[in-house]
């Protein structure tokens, strides 16, 4: 549906091109400006969101005037193909959208080539700051989303059931394998211990099956690799003294032993230097696939903010829940929403290791990086003065 609001947003860009015009700066003298395109783009997805995340990209591009090259995931190939395909279908030039598989070596190749005037990139923290750096050094304009460690804050006079309903959707839903994943709840006062009480029976009971049958709440994660990478995680969490209050590690679903399938895990009692804590269990470098709980005064002394946040309090007064999204220094908050992805016309982005660059994906700051901006001056031959002018033009 994402993708879709994209498309829908795009056909409206000759609104979103348009700029300002200004009649009569000096005598004569007209100024307006123009967005350009930048000429090739190219893109880097990740795993997850093959559809989505590509679409946040080349249909932005496109309609800003640029042509796109993508480069998805070769864990998730295919979906691009069908993308492209429905692209030329659609009526669009051949060579306008184009698809290239393949690895880091694919990836260098197009931060090396001197026609790609710019670069998107969605993907783990340390390959979005790699192709951020390598193409900004070659003068390429880069917008690089990276990985995120999604908290929830959860304030002593919430609604339990609802922040439990939240945190089991936010945190255990697709595995865990979305960037808005939340990875942490942060229980503020001493609603913890009730909480955790709460959490585990639903953690217990997730349905746990095939990618492709129905009335399930996980499927399997993406590779045995990933797998691993998870188990590794929760095995670390408990060497550094977690409390691992509901294991998900010895899961398995009949018919699909071989499958990269693991239970839902909870720990309590994390610590801000804790592996469990500080990295993204996510992918196979990181993840917010186990969830966990972390005090406030924890959190305090914790050094990375590498985090999107939700927000859940039903105080009769919204000021705690404003002045915490005024306040906190992070790029994406939501409140009384656990998983707050703005639609097609707003825009999609992080602070800090989650984004390198300037601009946030699609919406006008999509238009913001896929074009450029260029700023027109005018007079005719009629209202020029005689002699040199050694000034700027100025109101007259
Ligand atoms: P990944 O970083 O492994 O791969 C992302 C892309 O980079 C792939 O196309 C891959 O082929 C390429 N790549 C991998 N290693 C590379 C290297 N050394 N040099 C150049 N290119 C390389 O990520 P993933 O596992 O596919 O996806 C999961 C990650 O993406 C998570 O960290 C998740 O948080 C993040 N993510 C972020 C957002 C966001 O909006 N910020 C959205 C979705 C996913």
């Amino acid at each position: 549906m994402r993708g879709i609001e994209i498309v829908e947003f795009a056909c409206g860009i000759p609104n979103l091109l348009k700029t300002d015009f200004t009649d009569q700066i000096s005598g004569g003298i007209d100024n307006w400006n123009l967005r350009q395109p930048l000429g090739v783009a190219a893109g880097v997805t990740p795993f997850n969101f093959p559809m989505v995340v590509p679409c946040w990209m080349f249909v932005m591009a496109a309609a800003c005037g640029n042509t796109f090259v993508l480069k998805p995931s070769e864990r998730t190939p295919s979906a691009s193909i069908r993308l492209a395909e429905l692209f030329i279908e659609a009526g669009f030039p051949k060579g306008v959208f184009n698809v290239v598989h393949g690895g880091k070596a694919v990836v260098d190749a197009l931060i090396e080539h001197p026609d790609v005037a710019a670069i998107s990139v969605v993907g783990s923290t340390p390959v979005a700051e790699y192709i951020y750096s390598e193409s900004a050094k070659r003068g390429k304009r880069v917008q690089a989303l990276g990985s995120a460690k999604n908290h929830l804050v959860v304030m002593p006079d919430a609604d339990l059931d609802q922040a439990v309903d939240a945190l089991i959707a936010s945190s255990y839903g697709s595995a865990g394998e979305r960037c808005m994943a939340t990875s942490v709840a942060v229980a503020v006062g001493r609603i913890g211990d009730e909480l955790i009480e709460r959490l585990a029976p639903r953690v217990r009971s997730l349905r746990i099956g095939g990618g492709m049958e129905p009335d399930l709440d996980m499927g399997p994660l993406i590779s045995a690799a990933h797998r691993a990478k998870v188990l590794g995680y929760i095995d670390a969490g408990v060497a550094a003294g977690a409390r691992l209050v509901v294991d998900g590690r010895g899961h398995s679903v009949p018919g699909h032993e071989e499958g990269f399938f693991l239970g839902g895990s909870l720990f309590d009692d994390v610590k801000p230097d804790m592996s469990i804590y500080r990295e993204e269990i996510f992918g196979t470098r990181s993840s917010a696939w186990c969830a966990c709980r972390i005090s406030r005064a924890r959190l305090r002394s914790s050094t990375r903010t590498n985090w999107r946040t939700a927000y859940r309090s039903l105080r009769p007064t919204a000021a705690s829940a404003r002045a915490f999204s005024r306040q906190i220094q992070i790029g994406m908050v939501g409140i009384n929403v656990p998983m707050p992805v703005p639609p097609a016309w707003h825009s999609f982005g992080g602070w800090k290791t989650s984004l390198f660059g300037d601009h946030h994906a699609y919406g006008e700051e999509g238009v913001r990086f896929y074009t450029r901006y260029k700023s027109i001056m005018q007079r005719w031959p009629d209202s020029i003065a005689k002699g040199a002018e050694f000034t700027m033009p100025v109101a007259k």
